[in-house]
């Protein structure tokens, strides 16, 4: 979308802050993105950022090793749904599904995502894939095998500061023409989470009150209709406080305001949080661990020695996606992986040392 674009959505939001006051980060943060992914493909080298399975088929073929480990322990169930979250360009959910077809699983394909034009990428990655808009509407007769890679950062926070006053809200309001950060005037104690409450005057936090419904919803799913889930993303099993917003384009990271809609807008996952929702709605926790650990433990060295063997000219190309992938100081360690499962089928799943 043109620059122009760009420039409707800034004035939109000055035009709403002029009438109705500074507007919560969640609704800046939402509009943005909705606004970002509707208008492009985001991924890729000519694109703003990258992910795991952009990087490498490895990734996927993975993730689907991981799904057909656990429906072959249930029994291979005839009917079970693929469910993916976000799916981008559909990367993911193409090498996952080729893995696991040579298992014998053929699961209906069913999409949540947001972008029409990231939809018709989809339908190209996987024909005869369903999309929806949220998960509400799925059917519901069925176990699912949900993946989510770089779906929950991309969520709209809350950011709560701790004023001499209480907590407040973070807003967005107006100086002059340029949208800047405010400090709300309603106290907001009752949206902080209890371990937070008694924190020090200044302290700042984050929420993502959409990411807690999502993973609600999912882990009913489970609870009530069985099947595993597979969350991916950067972020740490208990958020330090601070800010972790950010925006990307083209690669780097530029001014949060600079650009609504043009900029991909970003916070860090709070899986503790997560884990605590999942287990509150029945689901459980398989475990939690960084994406290295994870991959390594499915064997990315093997496959990539196959890859190599069947390719030897990009040999050193694969190993250098398997190193981004892998390494504490790439993607390794920031990466988090965060398995479920629930409505009776196994409490373990592979990579995961412990159980939650
Ligand atoms: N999983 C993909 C893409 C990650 S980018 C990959 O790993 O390459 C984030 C994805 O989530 C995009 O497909 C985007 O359109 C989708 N998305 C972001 N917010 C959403 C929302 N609120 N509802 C549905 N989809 C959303």
């Amino acid at each position: 979308m043109s620059e122009c674009a760009t420039g409707e959505l800034t004035a939109m939001f000055r035009r709403l802050i002029r009438e109705t006051g500074p507007i919560s980060l969640l609704q800046f943060m939402g509009e943005s993105n909705a606004r970002y992914y509707t208008s492009r493909d985001p991924l890729g080298s000519a694109g703003d950022f990258i992910t795991a399975p952009e990087i490498s088929q490895m990734f996927g073929e993975l993730v689907g090793l991981w799904l057909a480990d656990l429906w072959s322990q249930m029994g291979s169930p005839e009917r079970v749904l693929y469910v993916e979250l976000g799916p981008g360009r559909g990367t993911l959910a193409a090498d996952a599904l080729r893995t696991v077809a040579r298992f014998g699983l053929k699961p209906e394909v069913h999409f949540v995502e947001g972008s029409e034009s990231l939809r018709a990428i989809q339908r190209g990655a996987v024909p005869g894939v369903t999309h929806y808009d949220d998960l509400s509407s799925l059917p519901d007769d069925a176990p699912i095998l949900l993946v989510a890679n770089e779906f929950f950062d991309a969520l709209p926070i809350r950011q709560l500061l701790r004023t001499p006053g209480g907590w407040r809200e973070r807003m967005v309001g107006l100086e002059g023409d340029d949208l800047v950060f405010v400090a709300g005037d309603k106290p907001m104690d009752a949206a902080v989470p209890e371990q937070w409450r008694g924190a020090d005057e200044g302290t700042s936090i984050e929420t993502c009150p959409a990411a807690a419904s999502v993973m609600a919803e999912i882990a009913e799913r489970l609870a009530s209709k069985g099947g595993a889930a597979l969350v991916v993303d950067y972020g740490a099993a208990r958020l330090s406080p601070g800010s972790t917003l950010q925006a990307i384009r083209s690669h780097q990271k530029v001014d949060v305001f600079a650009s609504p809609g043009e900029a991909d807008l970003t916070a860090h996952v709070d899986f503790g949080q997560l884990s605590e929702t999942a287990a509150q709605h029945g689901a459980n926790l398989m475990g939690l661990t960084t994406q290295g650990q994870w991959l390594s433990a499915l064997g990315i060295d093997a496959r990539l020695e196959a890859l190599q063997r069947q390719s030897p000219d990009n040999a050193a190309k694969l190993q250098r996606q398997r190193d981004r992938l892998v390494q504490p100081e790439q993607m390794g360690e920031l990466f988090k992986v965060m398995g479920l499962s629930g409505g009776g089928w196994p409490k373990r799943g592979a990579g995961f040392v412990s159980q939650g």
